[in-house]
């Protein structure tokens, strides 16, 4: 999978997808990223200058349009190249429109299902915006997708970006060691994950509950679930809601369920 980041800072973006596993990703040739300099389109051949003031007034300066949409031409015109693709809007083989995606704070949250979605790309394009953002007619222009990664502002969208990038690339097959714990973390089945211990047995006067201990798999795997759901239901409310709903108990699953979440909690106290 290849990400290509439009950016003023592409030192950043470099610096931050270069390590540990990533990195040992992109060395495999798993995963791919190359961060585009916005300023390098830039039409003013003597500053190099890529934002201009806001019409209307205001505080500020806005990202202006014409150097994005060459950097974001260059862009397509590289991947049509690698992929021997005419037609930009009928991009990839399967007919789908290579999705750009602006990091914004005013885009729909970025979660794990949007990551898995955005995982069966061939190419991706982030833009990441600066200033006071960019020139609305050049958004209209090349962005498919809008993506927040929460309710507050960052002074850039490299680090958005990278947030999206890392959580992606993770669901890229062969990316992490065991393909399976990406199922098994929070959100690969709608819960939050169960809690984890590592040696020693003891540590500061608390034991590692006596059931992973056991051997007996089938009830480790209970005690996990049991614990994710406990775990999910304290802290995220709204996952747990819609959880429940999704995999409502049947009758004696219930009276089961409540037992283990008893016991758990004495165990645990
Ligand atoms: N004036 C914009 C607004 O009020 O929506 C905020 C601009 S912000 C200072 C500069 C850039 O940082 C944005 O263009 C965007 O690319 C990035 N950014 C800031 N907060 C973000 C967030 N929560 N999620 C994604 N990108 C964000």
């Amino acid at each position: 999978m290849n990400f290509h980041v439009m950016t003023l800072f592409p030192e950043m973006i470099e610096q931050g997808l270069s390590t540990s596993i990533l990195g040992r990703a992109k060395d495999k040739g798993l995963i791919d990223f190359e961060a585009v300099n916005i300023r390098d389109y830039s039409a003013d051949e003597k500053h190099h200058k890529v934002d201009d003031y806001t019409y209307g007034g205001g505080a500020g300066m806005l990202m202006q349009a014409q150097p994005i949409y060459d950097c974001y031409k260059a862009i397509e015109e590289k991947i049509k190249k690698n992929r021997n693709c005419e037609d930009a809007a009928k991009i990839d083989a399967g007919g789908k429109r290579l999705r750009v995606v602006y990091v914004t704070p005013q885009g729909a949250v970025f979660n794990q299902q949007m990551a898995a979605d955005f995982a069966k790309e061939e190419d991706l394009v982030f833009l990441c915006g600066h200033y006071e953002g960019v020139d609305e007619r050049v958004l209209e222009e090349i962005v498919t997708d809008y993506v927040s990664i929460g309710d507050y502002v960052l002074t850039g969208g490299e680090l958005p970006a990278m947030v999206m990038i890392d959580t992606i690339s993770r669901l890229v097959p062969g990316v992490l060691n065991n393909d399976e714990s990406a199922m098994t973390e929070s959100f690969g089945n709608g819960l939050l994950e169960y809690p984890q211990y590592s040696r020693p047995e003891e540590w500061m006067g608390k034991r590692v509950p006596a059931i992973l201990l056991s051997g007996d798999h089938k009830k480790v795997d209970e005690w996990r679930l049991e614990q994710s759901i406990e775990r999910t239901k304290e802290r995220r409310p709204d996952l747990y809601e819609k959880w429940m709903i999704e995999n409502p108990p049947k009758p004696e699953k219930k009276k089961r369920r409540r037992k283990k979440t008893a016991e758990n909690k004495e165990e645990n106290s």
